[in-house]
């Protein structure tokens, strides 16, 4: 491997090229079939790491399964299941731990239901705790303790920057994914001395079918043209565009690795540039 010396002051230093090597480490990645989950099973996939994948319908998971092993030639397993169930959570955990146990898991789930405050029912309520907060909790219970007997684990948690900056017409994303937040600086501060580091990443607009989905919601309720809607979406944003899931993706690679052993308890924007706020 090609190096470098350079002395800067008394130290000498060999720099070598950096490159994110997961080879020899398992991750789970939830909600994968697509979108920001299959983006980042991807990316982690062709840095070296076997897979453990999960969605609710199994031929799209078994697609996604093909399509990164054709790629990037790593083992992936398939852990079908709906993350809103305590069975199908106990599944997904034992397909884990059957296959060795995850080093590291990135948690993704599905969106919740659009709406403003009024708009929505209690059942709306206890729905979105069931999908945004309950599986991160109910997974990461399952798989922390192996990772602390290891004295290595990488969790990564997927919130939104609208637990920064609330937006409009998701009032349950706004509110519900701030218990991401509170898991990700209790957990990093339990067990951060045990080579376990627990990170939290708030996604701007990143282009997936969630963002479709959100865009002709605003085309229904406010009669603009889908494209009106998505434009809307993509204002504001100093890239000047909508995100890619594998950008969400490098950002997991490298908190999973082991450049990033001292970053723990961060909530990291994967934005490009639209938060406001200066905290
Ligand atoms: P997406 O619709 O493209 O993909 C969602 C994935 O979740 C699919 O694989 C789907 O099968 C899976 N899924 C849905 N419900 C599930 C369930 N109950 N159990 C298991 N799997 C389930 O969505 P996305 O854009 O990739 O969003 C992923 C998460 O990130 C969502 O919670 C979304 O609200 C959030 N988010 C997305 C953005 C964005 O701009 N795309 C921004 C902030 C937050």
């Amino acid at each position: 491997m090609p190096s470098a010396t350079v002395i800067t002051g008394l130290r000498v230093e060999t720099l070598v090229p950096l490159e994110i090597n997961l080879s020899g480490k398992l991750a789970l990645v939830t909600a994968a079939s697509r979108g920001i989950g299959f983006g980042v099973a991807r990316v982690l996939a062709r840095a070296g790491a076997d897979l453990v994948i999960n969605a609710r319908d199994p031929e799209a998971l078994r697609r996604a399964r093909e399509a990164i092993r054709e790629e990037t030639g790593r083992h992936v397993e398939v852990a079908p299941g709906d993350l809103t169930r305590r069975e199908d959570l106990e599944r997904i955990a034992a397909v884990a731990r059957e296959v060795g146990g995850p080093h590291i898991f990135f948690f993704s789930t599905g969106g919740p239901r659009p709406g403003r405050f009024l708009d929505l029912g209690m059942e709306d309520w206890d729905y979105a705790y069931r999908l945004l907060l309950y599986p991160a909790v109910y997974l990461t219970r399952e798989l922390l303790p192996a990772m602390i007997e290891r004295r290595w684990g990488r969790i990564i948690y997927l919130a939104s920057l609208a637990i920064k900056e609330p937006m409009p017409n998701l009032a349950l994303s706004n509110v519900v994914r701030i218990g991401i937040a509170g898991l990700v600086r209790t957990l990093a501060r339990e067990v951060g001395s045990y080579g376990v580091t627990v990170n939290g990443i708030l996604p701007g607009i990143i282009h997936t079918s969630r963002v479709e989905e959100l865009a002709r919601d605003i085309q229904a309720r406010e009669g603009v043209s889908y494209e009106e809607a998505l434009s809307r979406l993509s204002s504001g944003i100093p890239a000047g565009r909508l995100g890619r899931p594998e950008e969400v993706g490098y950002l997991v690679a490298f908190l999973a690795s082991d450049y990033a052993s001292y970053i723990n308890g961060a909530m990291i924007p994967v934005d490009g540039g639209r938060q406001v706020s200066v905290f």
